[in-house]
């Protein structure tokens, strides 16, 4: 059998049998692999701790059927520590959350590993930042719409999107584009927003997560902007995140 090396990141783990777990990881080069620890749930294994979910891996493993067997791993990084605040943990999971979603719909690759990389890093560096709900929400909306753009997902902003006329009056968002309220068809799926709305999404699209936390915005309009991205992910990908009831809990609670 076919021995390879890449470089992954741990984003789910599970039990499989009495010793052994499934780490279900996102590659730099190979896109989604579910890789077989075997023993790794004995005392002392010599992986127990470093195979954990937010863990950067450089592994060695042999290619098989169902799962690829790890054969050896050396940890490269952590993106996030078992110390971390509630909150941070909260954006994070959330964060693997989508990546295990999309590489499940999706064949993806070394763009979404890239994009999520990124944004881990950039979260590992704001995470104080990352403790006021509205750069969470910045830092979430903007990982999401980046999503939907590396996937080809992303709806177009600029011109209305059934007419090509500029946008004035009032504006509405589908999952192909924003457009007039009166251009729209009948059984169409949208929701309203204001222009000034419509130009902070652009904006969030355009500009990086500490451009965008360096300048001030609104937490009710971060609120408006962070459910029309959700409206977007669920028109696409049909499932709940979960993660996020835990990242509003824990949010509500510190407010
Ligand atoms: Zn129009």
């Amino acid at each position: 059998m076919r021995i390879f090396k890449t470089k992954a990141l741990v984003i789910k783990r599970r039990n499989l049998g009495e010793t052994s777990r499934v780490l279900t990881m996102i590659s730099s080069d190979r896109g989604r692999l579910e890789v077989l620890v075997r023993g790794i749930r004995r005392p002392r294994h010599r992986y127990s701790g470093i195979l954990e979910p937010f863990s950067l891996v450089n592994v060695r493993l042999q290619s098989g059927r169902i799962f690829d067997t790890l054969q050896e791993a050396d940890l490269d990084g952590v993106f996030i520590n078992l110390d971390d605040e509630l909150k941070g943990l909260g954006v994070g999971s959330i964060v693997l959350e989508i990546l295990d979603r999309i590489s499940l719909a999706d064949d993806i690759d070394h763009r979404v590993y890239n994009l999520v990389y990124d944004y881990l890093r950039c979260y590992r560096n704001f995470q104080v930042e990352m403790a006021d709900s509205t750069n969470a929400l910045v830092f979430l909306s903007s990982f999401l719409l980046s999503v939907l753009a590396v996937t080809g997902r992303l709806p177009l902003m600029d011109l209305c999107v059934v007419c090509g006329q500029e946008r004035k009056g009032e504006v509405v968002l589908t999952v192909y584009g924003a457009c007039h309220k009166n251009c729209l068809a009948r059984d169409g799926v949208y929701r309203v927003l204001t222009l000034e709305q419509l130009m902070l999404m652009r904006r969030i699209v355009a500009e990086s997560v500490d451009s965008l936390i360096s300048s001030p915005v609104s937490n009710q309009d971060m609120k408006k902007i962070f459910g029309l991205v959700l409206f977007l992910y669920y028109s696409f990908f049909e499932r709940d995140i979960r993660s996020l009831k835990f990242f509003e809990g824990v949010y509500r609670k510190f407010e």
